[in-house]
């Protein structure tokens, strides 16, 4: 696999060489600022809880997070009464989470895990799949994002739920894309651009205050592509949202969040 992710003080808007493997994307530099990226507290003061309600609403007591990231959403819920289990493609930011997890007092256990290799990998036995962070569109393949929703699907008992998000690709692909800076990436010292973005693939560049640059590829699955693909490897009813509402701008949200549940 190709790696197209760079650091480097100047930014380019040439079309990617080619898609990345996902996990394989997240050099060591770009997990060392993946924290001030995102910002924890304010990102917590965006979601305003969301994860959790919905979870909770939907009956969930145990959750395997699949794209732990440096694990802000393992250890917001965990911190929020959920029993979680944190899995990521990527060992660097697994270490981040059991770092993070630590710093926060919480305990829980962690797997590196590609989702693509998940067949007996992971249990099942949680009420709840999460892969949040716009982390699925990191499949570019679509046979892969098929099998994988399929796996999620399976891990699930009836009566589960998978909350899965991405960025607002509708907007993007149409060429309104705008970021609020008020959810997922927080962090006020790096802005984040499209530098690229067509039907097969979108890179992000991520400029942060002291002149490094960092580029991340991924598919732009539309809002429609996604609830069909949901629907396609089995979940029952698909609720979807924006910006953590259901009544949203379909071209002003920033994130679409559907959560799919299995009868
Ligand atoms: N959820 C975190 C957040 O919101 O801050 C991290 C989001 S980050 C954009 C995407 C994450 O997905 C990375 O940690 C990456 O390693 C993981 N990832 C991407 N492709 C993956 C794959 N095929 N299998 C497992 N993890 C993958």
């Amino acid at each position: 696999m190709s790696e197209t992710l760079t650091e480097t003080g100047d930014a380019t808007t040439a079309a990617p060489a080619g898609p990345a493997d996902g996990a394989a994307q997240y050099v060591d530099s770009l997990v060392d600022r993946w924290d001030d990226l995102i910002d924890w507290d304010q990102r917590r003061t965006g979601e305003r809880g969301f994860f959790s309600e919905l979870l909770h609403g939907c009956g969930a007591r145990s959750v395997l997070d699949v794209a732990a990231g440096t694990g802000y959403h393992s250890v917001t819920l965990a911190l929020s009464g959920f029993t979680v289990t944190a899995a990521d493609g990527s060992a660097a930011m697994l270490e981040r989470t059991r770092r993070n997890a630590a710093r926060h007092g919480v305990e829980l256990p962690t797997v590196h895990a590609d989702w693509r290799g998940l067949p007996g990998r992971l249990a099942g036995g949680h009420d709840a799949v999460v892969c949040l962070g716009s982390s699925f569109p990191h499949l570019f393949d679509l046979a892969d994002r098929r099998a994988v929703l399929r796996e999620f699907h399976r891990l699930l008992p009836p009566g589960g739920v998978l909350v899965l998000d991405h960025r607002n690709f509708d907007a993007i692909r149409a060429r309104r894309y705008r970021s609020s800076g008020n959810y997922y990436y927080c962090g006020d010292a790096v802005r984040v651009s499209v530098a690229h973005a067509d039907a097969e693939t979108c890179r992000f560049r991520y400029s942060f205050a002291d002149g490094v640059t960092h580029h991340l590829e991924v598919y732009p699955l539309l809002r429609d592509e996604a609830r069909e693909l949901l629907t396609e490897a089995g979940f029952d009813t698909v609720q979807t949202f924006g910006d953590f509402s259901t009544d949203f701008d379909p071209y002003e949200a920033d994130f679409i969040i559907h959560a799919a549940r299995k009868a």
